[in-house]
């Protein structure tokens, strides 16, 4: 999920690594390391916090050997620390790797390496790998690496060092990007484009299950059972600063194309098929209390409240427990009335959002039981809540969320199964829902291919000053989160509404200069919803609609129409969400307006 260097050649690696860590600070890290081969030895130094702080712990440093390995960590498993930064290390402190990524079955690999005498000196999952390296090591470290990958479920790019072999790297990768730099005489590899492009611009991106095995003189490239694999180089024509995003405009727009990932990342390790069940690890140590509420209370702010809409409408209709959403900031304002078997989950991306805090530190006090979900590990409210879930959706950069938001439905669909399956949702149903929840990211990706027709809409409506965005059921949440979008980068005005409500107040509004977003997918609300569409066509409004693929009835009642895959109507809003971030991003570009910064607005609340 974050930043990975590994550098091998002529000249002292440690300047080359820190510059490009520095090149990979823009992603957001909480910690960073680097380890150098030196005569027979590897130097080691970690920080807390900033590069800066490395830079700190290396003054006076004056090590000159010419390969090594740097990271910044974004942490998903273990506090931002130390001990938990990167590069990680064996017993024997003879191999060392960084890591970005989930090792989904590190639990029981390490009780393993534990029962075999191995001795751990950190909470992450990248340890357990370094671990299993030196288990299967004979003096060859590619094979002891590769042994290793074969027993490794989950999703890594990897950069391993090892002192007995001071003239070689052993980078992988699987779900996570790696890519090979190569210069005269020296050979590099990260996460990131980024931090190569000013060494480098002859690149191979790697593909997964792909382990390169890297020399000064050059590099190998073969599959896990050895089979050598041809990649192909190429140039690259970015700057640095085109490379950060990508190749994508804005750091928005990238986001909105890692969704299908971010939705994967979610679901990483927390699906068991056979049993129709999802497992939280996160809440393990509640497991009885949180599978036996009475009641549900969901607490948050800004687009992590619509997601708690939606939570409400998803969990009512598998389970029997009722369910209250509030935003946090009114959460306070309340009477309330906390009695045993009552949970409190908080949402929140960055987990320092203040308000939700706030909630957090009152619900702890009327004594329920306070659940967390939140993407940066060892947040405020990660640590206070009694457990939780991470989202697991890397770092998000543009301020008006888009990737965590589909993260945090994820997540929530995985909570509603947990729970449903512990009450009356049967063996098959709960089959059915993973099998199609598997679905979704390729589905997602489907939209995402079609996105030049949203860029075109946007291009016609662009001008407008106002919008209304109209959804029901399961995606009246969604209408919420467009209108939402929309605000946020745009300044547009444009206010989200339950398609019902329309007739009592909006509707006075409808014309031919104030246009309709309408979400329509073929789901037991569809009837209603084309009938709303018809009242705003009969006052000459203008409809955008968002519908089932092959609606052909619904495209000829429209002035507009995007079309999403089908898939059970529960899970729909996982896909509906993503044209409308689509067009609120194309309609901002189209006005000129920062895209990444909108005015006014900062990525984490941390003011009440
Ligand atoms: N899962 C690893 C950790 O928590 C890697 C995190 C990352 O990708 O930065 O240490």
């Amino acid at each position: 999920m974050c930043g990975i260097l590994c550098y091998l050649g002529k000249r002292p690696a440690l300047p080359i690594l820190l510059e490009g860590l520095r090149k990979l600070e823009y992603r957001g890290y909480d910690s960073s390391g680097v380890a150098i081969m030196e005569g027979g030895e590897v130097f080691c130094q970690k920080a807390v916090g900033k590069i800066q702080a490395l830079e700190a712990n290396l003054a006076g440093v004056t090590w000159q050997g010419s390969g090594g390995i740097a990271h910044t960590r974004w942490a998903t498993h273990g506090r931002p620390s130390v001990e938990n930064a990167h590069p990680q290390k064996d017993c024997r402190e003879k191999i060392f790797i960084i890591h970005n990524g989930i090792i989904e079955n590190h639990q029981s690999l390490k009780k393993q390496l534990l029962s075999l005498g191995h001795r751990f000196c950190s909470d992450t999952d990248t340890e357990v790998l370094a671990h299993l390296i030196e288990e299967h090591y004979q003096g060859d470290l590619e094979e002891a690496v590769k042994a290793a990958l074969r027993l490794v479920e989950g999703a890594y790019g990897i950069g391993v060092i090892c002192v007995d072999h001071p003239e070689e790297i052993v980078v992988a990768r699987k779900g996570s990007p790696l890519i090979l730099g190569i210069g005269e005489e020296e050979v590099f590899a990260a996460s990131d484009v980024s931090a190569l492009v000013s060494h480098t611009k002859e690149v191979i991106y790697l593909q997964d299950n792909d382990v390169a095995v890297l020399h000064a003189s050059g590099y190998n490239i073969s599959n896990l059972n050895y089979d050598s694999i041809l990649r192909r180089t190429q140039q690259v024509e970015w700057d640095v600063e085109a490379a950060e995003k990508q190749g994508f405009p804005h750091f928005m727009l990238k986001e909105i194309y890692e969704q299908p990932e971010a939705v994967e990342n979610a679901m990483r390790g927390r699906l068991i098929e056979q049993e129709g069940i999802s497992k939280l690890g996160g809440l393990d140590g509640v497991h009885d209390e949180f599978l036996g509420m009475e009641r549900l209370m969901i607490v948050s702010m800004g687009t992590s409240y619509y997601a708690a809409l939606l939570g409400r409408y998803i969990i009512e209709t598998c389970t029997d427990i009722p369910v209250e959403v509030d935003l946090a900031s009114e959460f306070r304002y309340r009477k309330l009335n906390i009695r045993e078997g009552t949970a409190v989950l908080a949402i929140s991306q960055s987990g320092e959002t203040a308000d939700t805090l706030a909630a957090v530190q009152e619900a702890q006090r009327k004594g329920a039981l306070v659940l967390g979900m939140v993407n940066v590990v060892g947040s405020s409210i990660a640590r206070e809540t009694d457990a939780g879930v991470y989202n697991h959706a890397g770092p998000e950069i543009g301020v008006a969320s888009t990737k965590a938001f589909l993260s945090q439905l994820t997540i929530l669909y995985l909570i509603t199964l947990a729970l449903a399956r512990h009450q009356r949702m049967s063996l098959s149903e709960g089959q059915a829902f993973i099998a199609e929840l598997k679905l979704i990211p390729d589905k997602i990706r489907r939209i995402l291919d079609s996105a030049s027709q949203i860029e075109a809409i946007a291009r016609r409506y662009h001008g407008y000053k106002s919008f209304l965005y109209l959804g029901r059921k399961f995606n009246y949440p969604i209408a919420l989160e467009g209108a939402l979008k929309l605000k946020e980068i745009s300044y547009i005005h444009a206010e989200g509404y339950a398609a019902g409500e329309m007739k009592h107040g909006p509707i006075a509004l409808i014309d031919e200069n104030f246009p309709s977003v309408c979400l329509a997918p073929r789901d037991s609300a569809y009837e209603k919803m084309v009938s709303n569409i018809q009242e705003v066509k009969a006052r000459n409004g203008r409809v955008i609609a968002v519908g089932t693929e092959g609606d052909t009835d619904l495209q000829e009642i429209c002035d507009e129409f995007i079309e999403v895959p089908a898939t059970d109507e529960i899970l729909l809003p996982l896909l509906m969400v993503v044209p409308l971030q689509l067009l609120a991003y194309y309609i901002a570009r189209e006005n000129g307006c920062e895209i990444d910064q909108p005015r006014n607005l900062a990525k984490a609340v941390t003011v009440e």
